[in-house]
């Protein structure tokens, strides 16, 4: 019962300043771009988890100053989320681990972040990409908009 038709827009200018809190600690920025886009059917619980740890993963893969992008936009049928980075990316050797649980390469890190962002998209016939290189990492959630997308 806590799937609702809404604005993922809504979503993330609602948990924005939790986010800020975090980037500020290193004085680094969040920026949104959002764009008009359809309501989807959300489970807002689980899309701000979803957020919070792609956002959490960028603002710990970048040095003090750097700026994590969070865009909204439509492509033809699909809605797409994009978190981006400027870290130094992900090392080749550690791509296929990506999603695994508790791989992590952090030294308090629990490797359970990018695990719950694959079932959350899972959940919300949603899919989760990424493009990484030695300017940043970007993920990508594209949701599809047909009735009834979970
Ligand atoms: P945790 O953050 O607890 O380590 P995650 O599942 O969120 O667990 O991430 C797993 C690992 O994936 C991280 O430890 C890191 O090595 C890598 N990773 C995730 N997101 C990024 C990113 N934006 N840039 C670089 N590496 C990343
Ligand atoms: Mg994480």
């Amino acid at each position: 019962g806590e799937i609702e038709k809404q604005n993922l827009n809504e979503i993330i200018n609602k948990i924005a300043p939790l986010l800020m809190a975090k980037a500020l600690v290193k004085n680094q920025l969040i920026i949104t771009e959002l764009n008009t886009i359809p309501d989807l059917f959300l489970n807002a619980k689980e899309i701000k988890q979803l957020i919070i740890n792609l956002v959490n993963n960028g603002l710990e893969a970048m040095s003090d100053n750097g700026i994590v992008t969070i865009k909204t936009f439509q492509e033809g049928k699909n809605t797409v989320l994009l978190i981006k980075d400027q870290g130094q990316g992900i090392p080749p050797n550690q791509i296929n681990r990506i999603g695994e649980s508790f791989f992590t390469t952090k030294k308090e890190g629990t490797g359970l972040g990018l695990a719950t962002c694959y079932r959350v998209c899972n959940h919300h016939n949603a899919k989760l990409s990424f493009e990484t290189g030695k300017e940043g990492t970007t993920f990508f959630v594209v949701f599809t908009n047909t009735p009834g997308n979970i």
